[in-house]
């Protein structure tokens, strides 16, 4: 399989459709918010200085983000390809990433862009904080980890748009988890 680029706001779905995407493909999982989340669990250097950013609604550095990344992306499988989920978040991680790729002679593959409704959005996430308690899911961290996604991530879309390798699902056509896992599923079979 090609790589894939999960793309889309906090609460729109990535985690779970790339774990049915894995699934479906066997592909390496690089989920970078959970990458911190451990990190901050096994308190380690990093997890103390990422915990600050994620408990803020903040991004973690560029640098330091990109250098993870690259250790994460190394230490997968070869040959089966990675679904990157949650990264990149800004156009410097996204040169970065198609640098990287290069480098190593891979590609960025196609970037699967999930958009979802804000009001549907703030009511995942205030489920999910109920369900599994992640530090950052209340309202206020929300509304500045949105606010942070419209300033620094949207702006990445026009950049995929621009690589050719966007493709749009909308939660608006098909808003039923399973149709919009086999409407992604019936665009990657034919990207394989
Ligand atoms: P996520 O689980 O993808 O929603 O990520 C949770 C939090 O981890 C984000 O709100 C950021 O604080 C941090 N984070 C995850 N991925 C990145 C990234 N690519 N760049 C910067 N910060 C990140």
């Amino acid at each position: 399989m090609k790589n894939i680029i999960i793309f889309g706001a906090p609460g729109s779905g990535k985690g779970t459709y790339s774990d049915a995407i894995v699934e479906r493909y066997g592909m390496g999982h690089i989920s970078t918010g959970d990458v911190l989340r451990a990190e901050i669990k096994n308190e380690t250097e990093l997890g103390k200085v990422a915990q600050g950013y994620i408990s803020n609604g903040q991004l973690i550095p560029d640098d330091l983000m990109i250098d993870i990344l690259a250790k994460t992306y190394d230490a997968q499988p070869a040959g089966k390809g990675v679904i990157f989920d949650g990264f990149p978040r800004t156009i410097a991680q996204a040169e970065a990433l198609k640098k990287m790729l290069a480098e190593r002679g891979h590609e960025m593959g196609v970037m699967v862009e999930l958009v979802v409704e804000e009001d549907i959005l703030m009511a995942r996430l205030l489920n999910r904080a109920k369900e599994q308690g992640r530090a950052d899911d209340n309202e206020e961290t929300i509304k500045k980890r949105f606010a942070v996604y419209q300033n620094q991530t949207a702006p990445l879309i026009d950049w995929f748009e621009r690589e050719g390798i966007r493709h749009t699902f909308r939660w608006a056509d098909t808003p039923n988890k399973e149709a919009m896992i086999e409407s992604i599923f019936a665009f990657l079979d034919t990207v394989k």
